[in-house]
């Protein structure tokens, strides 16, 4: 293959894509906005699933590297309802297709794969044209330029390259999340850490819940989610971590105390996450020279499904140039007919597949006895 492939964006799509390409010996760059590696926390633990991150990882010739960052026993799943009755309870008995592994190590781990010098740090894509004929000019915030005949946005939910082929923006899911750590919890938060267990732990109400993972260290890393529209969140002053705290924790009054310190003993300042989404049939028409990966390409509410779906795409798109070293055109065709539906399916999913461990059926069930006894408590 003749070109060089310049990627937008060091995710996990877009050091798939170099990776696989890498495989395959052809030359990518991969242009990231963050300064270095460490620039932020990469927080977060991730499982990946049998049908979608580990096809990537296998296509990468990854799967042993991968197995070596799992985290034992986190496939356990918990669900409570809020006042710490607990209504299913999984062990992780080491069958399970979705190992957790931390999201930082993930993209280390790609990264080590890469030739040096595959990732220029620092350089935030400010502004994409199309120069005629596939050929397209990426400006970066700096002002320097690069011109390329085949480009691959990887830059995530507020991508610069997805304008060239679509006007979709992501909109306001309608809910979001306030994210917090416990630190050394089985000694500083045991009951916390109790209702956690070894894996994940859901409580689900109509328009609260919480969600917690066991990290590596005996942390514990808390989502808090609010189904409230944005101007709620705004009134709210994030910046004054105690204030927030106290906002959010009375959002869960009633809640049992080891359940709602997950919001109040946080031994980090609560993190706002807004979620938007991208429709979840987003498609484009075929433009030479570009393409979308990931986020960029279908960004939906989380459901466990979109770094593994990330590196799915990363990997397929690489596979696809591979088997069409002469034809681009082919490669992008081929891996968006792919991509289109699959992610238009997932965006509709609310967990995984078949395997999946969360008891869909039971929070469903559980969510709708919670508002049948919320209208009874309002009539
Ligand atoms: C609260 C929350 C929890 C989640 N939990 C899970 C989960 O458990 N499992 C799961 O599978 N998914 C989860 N997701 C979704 C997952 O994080 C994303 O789907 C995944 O990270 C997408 O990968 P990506 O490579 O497409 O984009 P990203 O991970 O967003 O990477 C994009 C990269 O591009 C860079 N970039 C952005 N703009 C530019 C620019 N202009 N120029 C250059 N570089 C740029 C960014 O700095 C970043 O490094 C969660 C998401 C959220 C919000």
């Amino acid at each position: 293959m003749a070109v060089d492939v310049t990627i937008i964006g060091a995710g996990l799509g877009g050091l798939m894509l170099a990776r696989v390409l890498h495989v395959h010996g052809i030359p990518a760059t991969v242009y990231e906005a963050e300064s270095s590696p460490a620039a932020r926390s990469q927080g977060g633990m991730l499982d990946i699933h049998d049908y979608n991150g580990q096809l990537a990882l296998k296509t990468a010739g990854l799967m042993d590297e991968f197995g070596g960052l799992v985290l034992e026993g986190r496939q356990a799943m918990r669900l409570l309802a809020p006042d710490g009755t607990v209504l299913f309870d999984k062990a992780d008995d080491g069958t399970g297709g979705r190992p957790e592994v931390q999201r930082g190590e993930l993209r280390q781990m790609l990264l080590d794969s890469l030739p040096p010098g595959t990732v220029r740090w620092g350089h935030k894509a400010r502004l994409v044209r199309s120069l005629g004929e596939g050929r397209h000019e990426v400006e970066f915030a700096d002002g320097g330029t690069v011109v390329t005949s085949l480009l691959v946005g990887a830059d995530g939910a507020w991508s610069r390259v997805r304008p060239l082929l679509s006007a979709a923006t992501p909109e306001y899911t309608g809910k979001s999340v306030v994210e917090t750590y416990l630190f050394h919890a089985d000694t500083r938060h045991p009951a916390s850490a109790r209702a956690v267990g070894g894996g994940s732990m859901i409580v689900h109400t109509p328009d609260r819940d919480l969600f917690a993972h066991r990290e590596k260290d005996d942390t514990l890393h808390a989502y808090a989610g609010l189904t409230e529209p944005e101007e709620w969140f705004a009134a709210i002053d994030f910046t004054d971590a105690a204030a927030a705290t106290t906002r959010i924790a009375r959002e869960f009054d009633g809640w049992a105390p080891e359940l709602t310190a997950l919001i109040t003993d946080s031994d980090t300042a609560p993190v706002l996450r807004r979620l938007y989404a991208l429709p979840a049939e987003h498609r484009w028409d075929r433009v030479p020279g570009v393409t979308l990966i990931g986020d960029a390409a279908h960004l939906s509410a989380p459901n466990g499904e979109g770094a593994n779906l990330a590196m799915l795409d990363g990997a397929e798109l690489g596979e696809a140039l591979a088997a069409h070293p002469d034809d681009p055109e082919a490669a992008l065709h081929a891996y968006e007919q792919a991509m289109f539906p699959r992610s238009a399916e997932a965006a509709t999913m609310e967990g995984g597949g078949a395997d999946d461990p969360v008891p869909h059926d039971l929070i469903a069930a559980y969510s709708q006895h919670e508002e049948s006894r919320q209208d009874a408590r309002r009539s």
